[in-house]
């Protein structure tokens, strides 16, 4: 029989778990910050919790947050593992060592079913979503070896697909009895799903990311099927919506630029003029290759350009520092890779 993992249980739940399986409420009260606070891999060293409890605990659940099968580091710092799942399954997640940071990247689901035509995670179909002790686990996998400082939802998946895992997970990791992180330094990036979660994540306070990439319906509609659903009115307004919930301070728009598709003079102004009015930020990425796209990278006068165009007019906006592309992990580049 398999483990019940416990990385994604709220105290909550822990409770109830501990209660249905016969064990005592203060049981899981104790079990609890030695999971979070703490981070033990093992029931063992729980020194609070009476031998009998910690043996059952070992007979049934597990703190297991992925067995690494493989590990690379870039020339940037950046590190990428795969992470074996306890059904097989494999997802990645990536460390980001930057200044004064520790950025982890997680994955939401296992696949995507978005199918965004520049992102290699889009072609491969969704496979599975993701547990929260399987989010949670991926931030353990490396808090184990070093200090946390930031963590981003930006790896495979959509994370708004998968909200009941993302919820739970986020509402662990921003518990005061739990991993006690600030909000601000979670993001979560979203293709724009606008249904119920997305108002229920703005609630919760968490900076969004919002992968635009286009500065009209018809070029978003070629880039990203998920705007014949929810078109680019629809997303602004839920967007001014969300930073009057969350109380953020601006929505970043990520804005992937892609060479001869979204990267001239007049994309630029349209952007501008899309939004207006948008407390907001716009992080231009660049494209990150992958094997058998047919997209190609804007060149860095093009970027600078683009850039220069927006701020001109009013609007902020960064270049992001693409990392780890030696290894596979920049952004949309992940795809799990079938080992033989
Ligand atoms: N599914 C979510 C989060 C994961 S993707 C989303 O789409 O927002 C994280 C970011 O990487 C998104 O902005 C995504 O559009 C971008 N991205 C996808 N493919 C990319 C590529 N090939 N190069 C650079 N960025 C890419
Ligand atoms: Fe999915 Fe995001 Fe990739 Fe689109 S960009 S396919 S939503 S992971």
């Amino acid at each position: 029989m398999q483990k019940i993992n416990l990385l994604g249980y709220r105290l909550e739940q822990l409770i109830e778990l501990f209660q249905q399986m016969g064990l005592q409420k203060l049981d899981a009260k104790r079990v609890y910050p030695w999971i979070h606070v703490k981070r033990v891999k093992d029931f063992d060293v729980m020194s609070d919790v009476p031998l009998s409890v910690r043996d059952f605990c070992k007979e049934h659940f597990s703190l297991d947050r992925g067995k690494c099968v493989h590990r690379q580091i870039s020339r940037d710092g950046t590190q990428k593992a795969l992470l074996e799942m306890a059904d097989g399954e494999k997802i990645e997640t990536v460390l980001i060592p930057d200044d004064d940071r520790m950025t982890v990247c997680v994955s939401s689901q296992i696949g995507c079913a978005m199918g965004c035509k520049f992102c290699h995670t889009g072609t491969q179909s969704l496979v599975r979503n993701l547990s929260a002790s399987e989010i949670i686990g991926q931030i353990l996998f490396w808090q184990d070896q070093c200090d946390i400082t930031n963590i981003v939802f930006m790896g495979m998946g959509e994370p708004l697909m998968n909200f009941e895992s993302v919820e739970s997970a986020l509402s662990l990791l921003l518990s005061p009895q739990a991993h006690n992180y600030s909000r601000h330094r979670i993001t979560i990036s979203t293709s724009g799903i606008v249904n119920d979660s997305f108002l229920k994540l703005a609630e919760l306070g968490v900076p969004l990311a919002i992968s635009l990439h286009a500065p009209n319906d018809q070029k978003r509609n070629a880039l990203m099927p998920i705007n014949f659903r929810y078109p680019l009115k629809m997303l602004l307004e839920a967007a001014k919506e969300y930073r009057r919930i969350s109380n953020t301070k601006h929505i970043t728009f990520e804005y992937l630029l892609l060479k001869d598709v979204n990267d001239s003079r007049e994309d630029a102004i349209q952007l501008v003029r899309l939004l207006h009015g948008l407390a907001c930020k716009v992080n231009l990425i660049r494209y990150n290759d992958w094997p058998m796209s047919r997209f190609a990278r804007t060149s860095e006068d093009r970027v600078n350009a683009f850039a220069f165009e927006l701020k001109k007019r009013g609007i902020m906006a960064t270049v992001r520092q693409s990392k780890g592309d030696d290894i596979f992990a920049a952004c949309g580049q992940l795809k799990t890779q079938i080992i033989s």
